[in-house]
């Protein structure tokens, strides 16, 4: 394949599977575009249904060896995996912003809190205890062992190309599950990357198999009906993790499923503004607002309103914007002109039924995919971007009046991932805090995100939790033993 001059070397471009890197049988490639300047980054081998059906084999051969490795060894693999991803964390996170377009700063950050997912899942491998217990009857023990599910399908998005993978590759590897990935094909490399490392670390050939594709809906479904896989994890946006739960159903596939937020960003009178300002930029403007957990809605109270408008506005203008890779970039471009079409239709919605534009709200002509930070201020309540993901950098304000009224808007939405508040009275925090509709929620903090934390969404915004000690539970099974002594 195809290996422009501005990759760094030794990125693979190939299929990985079963140890080997080869070429997709019909020879069809993915053309990877470089989002700051809309150029030919790389070709990458685009999987067909029968690579991914001869990966789904590769990992079914090697999954019952695989589970046999002694947890300690499989935990000294992704400790080794962490080790690798550390040294070589600033080629990864340049390989990100070359495929992705986010700014260096925030390409490292996902490096080194991706690398920690192996650490974190090293740690977890020994740690999947069962129980032994009397039966009430008191005429037998009730023994529960966790045994790995089996060969599990993962499907990542582009957003975070290193940390969704490194998020369903350490704890299916910790519980003994060999593995696909399917990488998204706006972003394969940093997972065909990943894979490389993995070898490098001791992953046994057949382990781990990274097919990227361009023929997703060819690909993905025939392994859905493949009864030699027993799960899949998906990340993704809501429409597709939709459709592909009803095609996991026919083989009764069990699924984790991290799909789309609506994040709400609720502050209120007695909140510190100061924080509440550096927590917004956060929560808004890491990775350009192209984040699940990105804060999608602001409502503040209405004493405190303005004032957090043009604080929020002043902040935001300050970015400096250009490609990713360039010296103090906080803002690169969007991941591809239909995501930018998307934002600016967006926009234009909100501001055609009423919204006032406090800053931004146009794309930045030339090349690359670049959109302005943005600030709308009295956004109407049927404004399509309070209701769905804007994924970019636009922050839509609402004010509000009442503690009430506040969480009746911000659970008006049938996504649930995430919810951001600040507040100086503690009380009220964990009490809008319970009363939110969402599986997170960030109280005077903009960021949630941690390896040792369960992340997942209610409602429509996901079923199952990553990370923590839930994260490796959604690769095993329990196993219950009857038995007397
Ligand atoms: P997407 O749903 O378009 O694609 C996700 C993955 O599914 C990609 O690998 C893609 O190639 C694949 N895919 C697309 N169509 C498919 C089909 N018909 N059949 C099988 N596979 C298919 O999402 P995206 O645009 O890559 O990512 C953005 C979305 O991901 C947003 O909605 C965001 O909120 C969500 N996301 C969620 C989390 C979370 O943890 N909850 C994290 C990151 C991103």
């Amino acid at each position: 394949m195809q290996h422009l001059s501005q990759l760094p070397n030794g990125v693979p471009t190939q299929l990985f599977i079963g140890g080997k890197w080869r070429d997709s049988s019909d020879n069809k490639v993915i053309e990877v575009i470089d989002p700051a300047t809309s150029e030919l980054l790389a070709k990458v081998s685009s999987a067909s249904a029968g690579d991914a059906d001869q990966a789904v084999e590769a990992a079914y051969n090697s999954q019952s060896d695989w589970e046999k490795v002694p947890p300690r060894e499989r935990g000294e693999i992704l400790r080794r995996a962490f080790e690798l991803m550390t040294e070589n964390s600033e080629e990864i996170s340049r390989l990100m912003v070359l495929e992705n377009g986010k700014a260096i700063a925030d390409a490292r950050s996902e490096t080194a809190y991706a690398a920690e997912f192996f650490r974190w899942y090293s740690e977890e491998a020994v740690r999947l205890t069962g129980i032994v217990q009397h039966a009430p009857s008191g005429s037998n023990r009730i023994m529960v062992l966790r045994q790995a599910i089996g060969v599990a399908v993962l499907i990542t998005p582009w957003n975070f190309p290193a940390a969704m993978a490194t998020r369903k590759i350490g704890p299916a590897l910790a519980a003994g599950c060999s593995i696909v990935l399917k990488p998204a094909s706006d972003t394969p490399l940093t997972a065909l990357y990943l894979a490389k490392l993995l070898t490098k670390a001791g992953v046994p050939e057949g382990v781990v198999n990274v097919i990227p594709s361009n023929r997703s809906s060819e690909v993905v479904p025939g392994m859905l009906h493949d009864p030699r896989v027993r799960k899949l994890s998906f990340t993704g946006s809501t429409e597709v993790g939709r459709s592909l739960l009803r095609e996991a159903s026919d083989c009764i596939i069990n699924c984790s499923m991290e799909l789309g937020g609506n994040a709400p960003f609720i502050v209120f009178d007695d909140a510190d503004i100061d924080a509440a300002i550096e927590g917004a930029m956060v929560a808004k403007m890491r990775n350009g607002g192209e984040a699940c957990t990105a804060a999608n809605r602001f409502y503040v109270h209405e004493k405190i309103a303005s004032e957090f408008t043009s604080r929020l506005a002043k902040q935001m203008a300050a970015l400096k914007v250009g490609p990713g890779l360039e010296d103090g970039v906080q803002l690169g471009p969007l991941i591809n002109a239909q995501a930018r079409e998307k934002v600016g239709s967006l926009v234009g919605n909100a501001v055609n039924s009423g919204a006032k534009v406090e800053l931004g709200a146009e794309e930045i002509k030339g090349k690359g995919f670049f959109y302005k930070a943005t600030v709308l201020r009295d956004v109407p309540a049927g404004a399509q971007l309070l209701n769905e993901e804007i994924f970019g950098p636009v922050a839509p304000i609402v004010s509000f009046s009442s503690e009430d009224e506040v969480i009746e808007l911000a659970n008006a939405t049938e996504f649930g991932l995430v919810s951001y508040l600040y507040t100086g009275n503690l009380k009220r925090g964990l009490r809008v805090a319970e009363a939110l509709g969402s599986g997170m929620v960030g109280l005077n903090r903009g960021l949630v995100s941690d390896p040792a934390a369960p992340f997942g969404g209610v409602k429509q915004s996901g079923i199952g939790r990553e990370g923590g000690h839930e994260g490796v539970l959604e690769y095993t099974e329990s196993k219950y033993i009857a038995t007397s002594w």
